[in-house]
């Protein structure tokens, strides 16, 4: 069923807490966590709290949970006091764009300049 938690799905057992993870916010239906292999001073991963391999597929079945997960990257931004300079959030959305786990998520990069058009 949609959203239902997967076994073989890392970001679920982050979600379950039996995987570790540096969460820096956490809300009824998301948690935002450090990325292990930070790419930038900030560099956080929003996650939503259900199952879904990815943002489109999110955003098509769960449209308000995929709102929380971009509001809650604002909110990471503004924490992180990165806002002010500017910040990206990037959904990478399959193999071939980068996407490593199909558990969607945002990432929030920020505290240094960012390139356009990225790598
Ligand atoms: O967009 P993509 O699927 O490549 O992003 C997955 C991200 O999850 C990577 O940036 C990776 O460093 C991060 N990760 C993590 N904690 C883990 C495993 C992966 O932060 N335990």
């Amino acid at each position: 069923m949609a959203g239902e938690p997967q076994a073989d799905c890392l970001f679920c057992k982050i979600v379950a807490g039996s995987v570790p993870a540096t969460v820096v916010r956490e809300t009824e239906t998301t948690v935002a966590f450090r990325d292990i292999n930070p790419q930038a001073p900030t560099h956080v991963l929003v996650i939503p709290k259900a199952h879904y391999p990815d943002a489109a597929t999110l955003a098509a079945r769960a449209p308000q949970l995929a709102a929380d997960v971009l509001r809650e990257a604002g909110e990471v931004a503004t924490e992180d006091k990165v806002d002010g300079s500017g910040y990206r959030i990037v959904f990478n959305t399959g193999a071939g764009a980068g996407q490593t786990v199909f558990h969607a998520h945002a990432h929030v990069l920020g505290g240094r300049g960012l390139e356009w058009p990225p790598g």
